[in-house]
Parts: structure tokens; C-alpha cells; sequence
């Protein structure tokens, strides 16, 4: 960039600007000018000293105050017109970088493009400034991210309810092959979209007892005498729609001591006592746990989970009591509170002691209030992640919510026991207290008993919940279940991070897809265009490019864009089978080793993922992966026509590169394992092909598609259980299987490992006789279905209709269409027309 311009000159600069356009304007002089104003008076540098990530904060402070005065009237309008509001309560919001989207919601990334360059500077170079807020593990905090911004975009009035983590999801880096995992300080250069909101604080007990007292008018009430009070702040971040005036807000709460406490240790004189307690309760809100570690019932987890939902319902109540056209009975009326998994379904007792406690009310006007203001979303089947806590630990930190708690079952098993006489184990398998192995508190049935809707995340999900853990619960209720696909934004998955198709699609159909993504099938009529399919794949082929480049940037892997690139990213986990797809990466090396000459069609395998840091199989696929990517990469008789990368850090941000880079999409988990996936849904969005099993929303994605432009492989759900029950033996399926034992016999030999036969054991091991997701069992199927993939591929026009087919069906999976069946079947929250005066 030439002619920077020092100073704040306008072409009228002897008349004074309006103040008003330094907070509000929307053009690029008024962006300009808020520019400056924010470097001089909220950054406080001298101009020379001005590096890009100074224009990062002055232009996010600048973006937020643009977003203030809709922030305002969305709040009052809601309350002028008694609208019901959305709560979705979520451990987890993984964000992703924020300005590129709110330039894009408010319309101005011209604008702000412009002004930066009279400014001296790059768009894209200050946006890259930004440090990602990974408040969240994956799959399940990008879906409440997501939803943020279709309640936002569809003006439906919502509050995101979550943890301010001072350390977000680790950064992954890798160490000869090895994840290493990095604290990820994404405060340290403070944060300009959040706004503290020291005055909204709320007090939260954990631990002591319980006593019984008469009140005043003369009843038996219980009193919760804490062991210890932790104070809660609120930062509140604004959540703008796209192209409306509803902006609403994502309120996550921050651990403090409490000063009284404090101040009591300062007057005996104990000065470093006081600070400790600082420190104690400053711990709460420190770091996010890792999804997929082994070992559960950390005492800290359950303190998080219940400090944000305590606080979260106190702000909610606070709301209601300032109402004055409704009193706490008519909250069901006024607020819906979504439970984003079993993380928050403390909630359920917390509610119910706020209200009888508290409150006073009567427990069975406390529970009909708690059952039909609560919804519950369930994320996963497997039953190594469905929430327990130990009595004992339970008891020792919540001891008032354990009492309440086994009222509830008490009276839930009655129910029970009336509905099905003399089923004594239907009543043991329902219990809120589990009895197997020692007791525990069942969180799922918590939030299940206290919800009056429950529901999957695709459809396979939804049949399977109803037909296995949730059984009897579905035989009892069955008019509270109900199916809720996931989906992602448009605006974040395709319009920001795919510009190229973008610009594609507004020439061909009209920008109208951003908000109606059905709009999308109208590339049905051109997907026999020529002239359009070139274009298509130009855009493709600039994809990989930029990805190729990022790649050479960060692990100096360099990838040839004319290449198909097969990705996969998401979580490193055994029952999303990376392995799977690295056994056949292995058997097409092995099959150009033996024929230098074979006539290939070149690929380049992507992958990227973080690994729970105590998950002992994960960290050694990662390291798999990476001693294949070098064997490979470093071998001129493959690499002229296979290549493999593993991205370090997957994250949003790099998200934004790979999902619109990818040809092939691999979503190749064990059927009935991924509860829906929604990486598979970006990637379709992106005009990706999809290799994949019958599992979660892969199911619908290939209805969608048509079956023709899917590539299905493996065992189905019902066939995955009955090998199960009939006593899978991976043994059998590698005797039977030359090319498979040959495959796994070169990782044991030390081949990708500098010949070393012990790092890659206990992966081998496990396939080969324990194997719980039934690598062996699909891999003949994987790989017949790969060489239809290879065959496809050659004929690229073909294979561009089939691109092209499956962004164009790809309408369903927007977070616009999730939210609107949230809003009509759970919530029953409308749209509010949120407007501005001047
Ligand atoms: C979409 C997304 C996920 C979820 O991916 P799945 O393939 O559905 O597991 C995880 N992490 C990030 C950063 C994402 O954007």
C-alpha cells in the first residue's frame, strides 16, 4: 500500500465531524475518521509506531460501536412488545475470528476495505490479526456459534449463556511427528467485542450443608449454608444479524473472589490467605476441559457447569422481576431455556431450588414452571460421554441440588411405577441415581425428566436415541422427541470464507441464498453450463491454491492444485477412524512402490485435528499420520502422485481455508457413531463430494444429494450392532484380506517410523483384535469405494456436475432452517422487527 495517510483529514476538515457518524456511519469516510479516533484515543499510539494489529483493535472497536445502537433497541423492543426470549445455554461457543463476519453482517466490508487502505493498510493483513476465540472443543461449540447467528440473522430475540475460559482449546503444534499442546492466551492483548458488565454480577454457593428452619409463616423450609461463595461478572459480546437491526448478545460469565471474604482475611491481618481465596475462585473460569478424556467426575467441571448456569438463571429471574407486566409464574411464557447438552442440565435442580427456595412457590407450581420453560438437545450416544457425577462428589458440592434432586425422582418413579405396575427394572434403568459400579447422578436423565422437548441432531440420531439410551424415557413421553437436523451459517461457511463462489453465485442466482439457502438449487439449471462449469472449477482450483500456500507457510508442504484434495478435519477420534483412512493412504503407496509406473490419478490427503491431550490411541493416529506424511512426502517414486498434509491447529480460522479447498469430503465415522457431524455440512455447502458411511447427517446429505453424487460405503447402524452381537473378530477380516494384513504389517515393521516397532503397537494391536469401531470390518468396502472414487474423478466434468449438485442441494443444511424448527416446535419464539430511530 501507497500514500499513507497520518491524521484524520477529511475533505471538509476545517468543519468538525459529526460525532455521531465517528460511532455509527457506515461509509468508508466515517470508518475512516473512527479509525483514527479509536488508534489516538482507545489505542493510545503515536502514529509511527502503528503496526496492523493496532488496526485490527481500532477497526473491532470501531465494528462494535457500529453494532451498539442496534444492540440497545433489540434488547428494548423485545421487552416494549413482551417477546418470548431464547436462552441457549452452552459449556461451549466456539466463535471463531469475529470481525470479517460482522463486517459482513452490517454490510460494510467495502467500506471498511477502503478506509483501511487510505490508511495505509490491508484488509486481509489486519484480519489475520485477529486471535481466535477457541472457547470450545468442536463440532459442539461451532453449533451454538452457528445458532448465535441464526437467531441473530432470522430476528429472533436470544441470549448465548456460557464460560469466559481465560484459556481457550489448546494450540496444537507437533514436535517430531507428536502433538504438543500450547496454552492458548487469547486475552493477552485484551478483547474488543466484549464489553464487561462489572454491575451484573450474581453470587454462586458450591460445597457445605443443609438445614432445615421454620419460616415466619411457620412452614418447614431448607437453607443451603455454603462452604464456599464465588462471585460471577458478566462480559457481554454483541451478536449482529445479517442485514437486519437485531443484534443480540452472548453473555459469558468470569469467576472472582468475593471482596467480603476477602476483606475478612485483610482485617486479621492475613494478607496472602485473602489472596489465595483470589486465586482459588479466580480457577473456576481459568481453562476448558478437553472433550474425549477417559477419566470423568472432575470436581472443577461440575463447579464450572454449575457457575455458569447459577449465574445465568439468577439473570434470567433478575429479568423477569423487573418485568412489570409478568411476575416468575409466566416465565415459560417469556423465556425458553435450551440445554446445549447435558453441560448445563445442573440447571434443572438449579431452577427448581431458585424457585422453591428462593422463591417460595409450591414444588408441583416450581416443577410445571422448570419442565415447560426447559428444552434439552442430547449430542452423543456413546456411553463413555454421557455425563455421571459421583454421589459422594455430587453431595460434597451440591449438597441442596442432591436433596432436590431425589425429590424429583422420587416423584418421577412414581410416575413410572403407575404408568408401567410391577416393571421393577424399567424403574431401576430410569433412576436419576445410576447404581451399577458405585452411584452416581445420571445428568442426561436429569434433563431429560426435566425438559418438555428432547431431541437429536439428525434424523438417525433422533431413532437411535429414542431406541437406546433414552428408551424408556421415549415409552413414557413419546410426544416430547423430536428431531432437529444441526446446520451451519452460510454467511460464515460460504459467503466469508469462499468469496470466490460467492461472487459466483450473486452473478448466477442472486444474493438471496445468504438468508434463503434453498435459493441454492437454482444452480440446477446451469450445472450443464460450460462456461459456468469452468468458472466452478476455477474457483476450485483457487481454493487449493490458497490452502496450499497456507500449508507451504506453516509445515512447508507444498500441494499441487490441480490435484483432487481429500480432507478430513475434525476431532481425532478412533470412532471417526482417521486410521481408516490412513490404512488405504498406505495401500496406494504400496501399490506405487511396487509399480513406479502405475497410472494414477494424483491426490493430495489433507487432515487436520486436535486429540484430547490424555487420549492415548488419538495422540498415536496423530503421530501415524504424521510419519506416513513424511515416509511419503519424501519419496519422488510416490509423491508425483500422492502427497500428505496434516494442517497443525485446526480452528475456525483455518477452517475458512480448507472446507472451500476440498474435493473430497471424508465423513467415514462407524455407523451410529456421530451423532450428526456438521463439518460434513460445510464441506457439501462448499461443493465438496462426500465419502461416507450411513451415519449421522451423512444419511440425509446423500438423500439430499441423490445417491448418484454420493460416495457410500460400509456397514450400516443395524449391521455394525448385530456383527457386534454376533462377536466381531477383526481377526477374521485380516486373514481373509491380503492387502490389509500387508498394510498393517508395514506399520509394524517400523517403515514410517525410522524403524522403530514399538511406537506404532498398541495402534496395530487394537485393529487387529479388538478393533471397537470396525476399521477392519469396512475396509474392503472403504477402499472398493475409493478406486470408484479414483474412476470418477477422471472424468472431470462429471465430476464438476457432481460438485456443483451438491452445493445446489445443499439448502437444508443451514443453521437458518435448524433454528427456524427450534423456534416453531420447542420455543415457540417469533421473529421481532427490531428498527432504528434518528
Ligand atoms: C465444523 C467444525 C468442527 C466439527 O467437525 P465434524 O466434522 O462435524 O466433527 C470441528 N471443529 C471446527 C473448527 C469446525 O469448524
Amino acid at each position: 500500500m501507497t500514500d499513507v495517510v497520518q491524521g484524520s483529514e477529511r475533505p471538509d476538515s476545517s468543519a468538525p465531524a459529526d460525532p455521531s457518524h465517528v460511532r455509527t456511519g457506515l461509509d468508508a469516510e466515517d470508518l475512516r475518521e473512527a479509525i483514527t479516533d479509536h488508534l489516538r484515543y482507545s489505542i493510545g499510539r503515536p502514529a509511527a509506531a502503528l503496526r496492523p494489529e493496532h488496526y485490527y483493535r481500532a477497526l473491532a472497536l470501531a465494528v462494535r460501536d457500529r453494532m451498539q445502537d442496534n444492540r440497545v433497541a433489540s434488547t428494548q423492543t423485545s421487552l416494549d412488545l413482551g417477546k418470548k426470549v431464547t436462552c441457549y445455554l452452552s459449556a461451549e461457543f466456539l466463535m471463531g475470528p469475529q470481525l470479517g463476519n460482522n463486517l459482513l453482517n452490517l454490510g460494510i466490508e467495502d467500506a471498511a476495505g477502503s478506509a483501511l487502505a487510505s490508511l495505509g493498510q490491508d484488509l486481509d493483513e489486519v484480519l489475520a490479526c485477529e486471535p481466535e476465540p477457541g472457547l470450545g472443543n468442536g463440532g459442539l461449540g461451532r453449533l451454538a456459534a452457528c445458532y448465535l447467528d441464526s437467531l441473530a440473522t432470522l430476528e429472533r430475540p436470544a441470549i448465548g449463556y456460557g464460560i469466559r475460559y481465560e484459556f481457550g482449546i489448546f494450540r496444537q503444534e507437533f514436535s517430531d511427528g507428536w502433538q504438543i499442546e500450547l496454552t492458548d492466551n487469547w486475552l493477552a492483548n485484551g478483547n474488543p467485542w466484549e464489553i464487561a458488565k462489572p454491575d451484573v454480577n450474581y453470587l454462586v454457593n458450591w460445597g457445605g450443608h443443609t438445614e432445615q428452619y421454620v419460616d415466619d409463616s411457620g412452614a418447614l423450609r431448607v437453607r443451603w449454608l455454603p462452604r464456599q461463595v464465588i462471585k460471577g461478572v458478566a462480559y457481554d459480546t454483541p451478536i449482529q444479524g445479517y442485514g437486519v437491526h437485531t443484534c443480540n448478545v452472548l453473555t459469558l460469565w468470569s469467576a472472582r473472589a468475593v471482596e467480603s471474604f476477602a476483606l475478612d482475611a485483610f482485617n486479621t491481618g492475613d494478607y496472602y490467605r485473602a489472596v489465595e481465596s483470589e486465586v482459588t475462585s479466580e480457577t473456576v473460569t481459568k481453562v476448558l476441559y478437553p472433550n474425549d478424556e477417559p477419566e470423568a467426575g472432575k470436581r472443577l467441571r461440575l463447579l464450572q457447569q454449575y457457575f455458569f448456569v447459577s449465574c445465568s438463571l439468577q439473570h434470567v429471574v433478575h429479568i423477569m422481576d423487573d418485568l412489570a407486566d409478568a411476575s416468575l409464574v409466566d416465565l415459560p411464557e417469556r423465556f425458553a431455556l435450551q440445554l446445549n447438552d447435558t453441560h448445563p442440565s445442573i440447571g434443572v435442580a438449579e431452577l427448581m431450588r431458585i424457585l422453591v427456595d428462593e422463591r417460595r412457590l409450591a414444588w408441583d407450581e416450581a416443577w410445571r414452571i422448570t419442565v415447560a420453560t426447559f428444552g434439552y438437545t442430547n449430542h452423543t450416544l456413546l456411553p463413555e460421554a454421557l455425563e455421571k457425577w459421583p454421589l459422594e462428589l455430587f453431595r460434597d458440592s451440591l449438597p441442596r441440588h442432591l436433596e432436590i434432586i431425589y425429590e424429583i425422582n422420587r416423584r418421577f418413579l412414581d410416575e413410572v411405577r403407575a404408568h408401567f405396575p410391577g416393571d421393577v427394572d424399567r424403574v431401576r434403568r430410569m433412576s436419576l441415581i445410576g447404581e451399577d459400579g458405585g452411584k452416581t447422578v445420571r445428568m442426561a436423565h436429569l434433563a431429560t425428566v426435566g425438559s418438555h422437548a428432547i431431541n437429536g441432531v439428525a434424523a438417525l440420531h433422533s431413532d437411535l436415541l429414542k431406541a437406546s439410551v433414552l428408551k424408556d424415557f421415549y415409552e413414557l413421553w413419546p410426544e416430547r422427541f423430536s428431531n432437529k437436523t444441526n446446520g451451519v451459517t452460510p454467511r460464515r461457511f460460504l459467503a466469508l470464507s469462499n468469496p470466490g463462489l460467492r461472487g459466483l453465485l450473486d452473478r448466477t442466482i442472486g444474493d438471496g441464498w445468504l438468508t434463503h439457502l434453498d435459493r441454492l438449487r437454482g444452480l440446477e439449471d446451469v450445472v450443464d453450463d460450460p462456461d459456468f462449469r469452468r468458472e466452478w472449477r476455477d474457483i476450485k482450483r483457487a481454493n487449493k491454491f490458497r490452502l496450499s500456500n497456507y500449508l507451504h507457510a506453516t509445515i512447508g508442504v507444498e500441494l499441487d492444485p490441480t490435484w483432487m484434495f481429500d480432507i478430513q478435519v475434525k476431532r481425532i477420534h478412533e470412532y471417526k477412524r482417521q486410521h481408516l483412512s490412513v490404512l488405504h493412504i498406505i495401500r496406494q503407496y504400496l501399490r506405487l512402490k511396487a509399480d513406479p509406473g502405475l497410472e494414477i490419478a494424483p491426490r493430495a490427503y489433507v487432515f487436520g485435528g486436535k486429540a484430547a491431550p490424555g487420549y492415548f490411541m488419538a495422540k498415536r493416529i496423530i503421530k501415524l499420520i504424521n510419519a506416513v506424511a513424511e515416509t511419503v512426502n519424501g519419496d519422488p517414486e510416490v509423491n508425483r502422485a500422492m502427497k500428505v498434509a496434516f494442517v497443525p491447529n485446526f480452528n475456525v480460522q483455518s477452517a475458512h481455508l480448507i472446507y472451500p479447498a476440498a474435493n473430497l469430503s471424508e465423513q467415514i465415522s462407524t455407523a451410529g457413531k456421530e451423532a450428526s457431524g456438521t463439518g460434513n455440512m460445510k464441506f457439501m455447502l462448499n461443493g465438496a463430494v462426500t465419502i461416507g458411511t450411513l451415519d449421522g447427517a451423512n444419511v440425509e446429505i446423500r438423500d439430499e444429494a441423490g445417491p448418484e453424487n454420493f460416495f457410500l460405503f460400509g456397514l450400516t447402524e443395524s449391521e455394525v450392532e448385530q456383527l457386534k452381537r454376533d462377536g466381531y473378530r477383526p481377526e477374521d477380516y485380516v486373514a481373509a484380506n491380503e492387502e490389509l494384513r500387508t498394510v498393517l504389517d508395514l506399520i509394524s515393521s517400523g517403515q514410517f517410523s525410522h524403524g522403530d516397532t514399538e511406537v506404532f503397537r498398541p495402534l496395530v494391536d487394537n485393529l487387529r483384535h479388538d478393533d471397537p469401531f470396525l476399521v477392519c470390518a469396512d475396509y474392503a468396502s472403504y477402499v472398493e469405494c475409493q478406486d470408484r472414487v479414483a474412476a470418477a474423478w477422471q472424468d472431470r466434468d462429471a465430476w464438476s456436475r457432481m460438485s456443483i449438485l451438491n452445493t445446489a442441494r445443499s439448502g437444508k443444511f443451514s443453521s437458518d432452517r435448524a433454528i427456524t424448527e427450534y423456534c416453531d416446535d420447542i420455543w415457540n419464539v417469533g421473529p421481532v422487527t427490531v428498527t432504528l430511530q434518528d
